[in-house]
């Protein structure tokens, strides 16, 4: 399998702050990886200079064979390829979902109106959400509202998928929606890196977790490690978090 996220020896600074000291990992084509870790422990940091959201000042990442930090990466082309979703989904409250969905297909892809309006129906089919096409998302619960910002960033077609803790501003009982759709993306192969506290998506989506730990990777594993923690840094995390 090709690599699609590759990260060498990633070290990453604020002033004096070291956030990331060193990490290093390789995410497979098609591959779910799990990100978890206390707060501050550099997840979000991490993701965020995947697409150059924020610059390194060591080592090396490559996306999907792009040196994402050679000066003369195409920014453009990278972020079209890492498709990211956060906690707050952020969509227009003035556009319909359908207008939420297409607006980066116009500007960006430069798409006809009548191709993006086909990819915005089958993408918010895939999150369940077609028959909210024309509703505003103050119409729609917070996991509607985050599933229409999982589509709104599949229809890019991304080749890699970022999620930050994408379900924490969620009243609990609408998690599980948005969870199944994350799911189903990772059954259908896409390449997903997923920050989360959630350790039930996390056992059964996730190929691999890897814990951070003060800006270091402390443990990394397939999901049984969640079950049978070597470090005691992991295992107080597991006792807390959940
Ligand atoms: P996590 O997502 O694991 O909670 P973050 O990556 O957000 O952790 O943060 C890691 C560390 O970097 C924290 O100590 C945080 O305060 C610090 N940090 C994050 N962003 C900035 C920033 N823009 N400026 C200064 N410090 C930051
Ligand atoms: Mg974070």
């Amino acid at each position: 399998m090709s690599v699609a996220v590759k990260l060498d020896n990633v070290v990453k600074r604020y002033g004096a702050l070291e956030v990331l000291k060193g990490v290093s990992f390789d995410i497979k084509a098609g591959e779910v990886v799990a990100l978890i870790g206390a707060s501050g422990s550099g997840k979000s940091t991490a993701l965020r200079c995947i697409n150059r959201l924020e610059q390194i000042q060591g080592g090396t990442i490559e996306v999907c064979g792009r040196a994402v930090n050679d000066d003369k990466v195409d920014l453009r082309a990278l972020r079209q390829d890492v498709g990211m979703v956060f906690q707050q989904y952020n969509l227009f409250p003035h556009m319909t979902v359908g207008e939420n969905v297409i607006l980066a297909l116009r500007r960006v892809k430069k798409i006809s109106r009548a191709d993006a309006v086909q990819i915005s129906r089958k993408v918010l089919d895939q999150v369940g959400l077609l028959e909210k096409i024309d509703n505003y998302p103050e119409q729609l619960s917070g996991g509607q509202q985050q599933r229409v910002a999982i589509a709104r960033s599949l229809a890019m077609q991304p080749k890699v998928m970022l999620f930050d803790e994408v379900t924490s501003a969620l009243d609990p009982r609408l998690t599980g929606e948005v969870l199944r759709v994350m799911e189903d993306l990772a059954k259908g192969g896409m390449t997903m890196v997923v920050v989360t506290h959630e350790m039930g998506f996390a056992r059964r989506a996730a190929d691999r977790v890897i814990f951070m730990h003060h800006g270091n990777i402390h443990e990394e594993g397939d999901a049984a490690i969640l079950n049978a923690p070597t470090t005691p840094e992991l295992r107080e995390f597991l006792e807390h978090d959940l």
